[in-house]
């Protein structure tokens, strides 16, 4: 009987574990867009509207956000999910008419897949450093390590199976 008891508690113990690992899995290292203070997200509860750490404004994560020669290295890094990076310029046309597809696209995968922008006029080093010669340049991160990119403005359903290659 005291035996029993101990495998139920065991086997519910097992589950909440997994499950608090399943929840762990999916973390991003994000800028605040108000005081760019490095805020670590914990993905799967982003319906309950995680706030900045310092200065509780919220982090929202169904659109894309900014990441810089800053912290361009811990968001891709950090972020245990699929990131995005938008490599753009503000006076790029195509790049335009990308912005509202990548917006979809974060709505669509958030929690899931981190959509990025990386204003390429501002943060230079960056760009040079995964040799971006045309923009827009979309390219996936897993881990740090880029998995995949496209070149140039795409239509949404090629943007859809970039994203889902992740
Ligand atoms: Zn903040």
């Amino acid at each position: 009987m005291n035996r029993d008891a101990k495998l139920g508690e065991g086997s519910f113990n097992s589950r909440h574990g997994y499950n608090a690992v399943m929840n762990d899995n999916r973390k991003a290292t994000v800028a605040c867009p108000f005081c760019a203070t490095l805020n670590r997200v914990d993905l799967s509860r982003i319906a309950q509207h995680p706030k900045c750490g310092n200065c509780g404004k919220p982090i929202l994560l169904d659109r894309p956000i900014a990441v810089s020669d800053a912290t361009f290295e811990r968001v891709t890094t950090d972020t245990t999910v699929p990131v995005l990076v938008d490599f753009y310029a503000d006076w790029c046309g195509p790049c335009k008419m990308m912005a509202p597809l990548l917006d979809d696209v974060a709505r669509k995968h958030a929690g899931e897949v981190l959509i990025a922008k990386l204003d390429t006029d501002r943060n230079p080093s960056t760009g040079m450093r995964f040799g971006i010669r045309g923009i827009p340049t979309m390219i996936l991160f897993r881990g740090g390590q880029e998995i995949a990119r496209r070149v140039g403005a795409v239509p949404p359903n090629d943007l859809e199976t970039f994203v889902n290659s992740a």
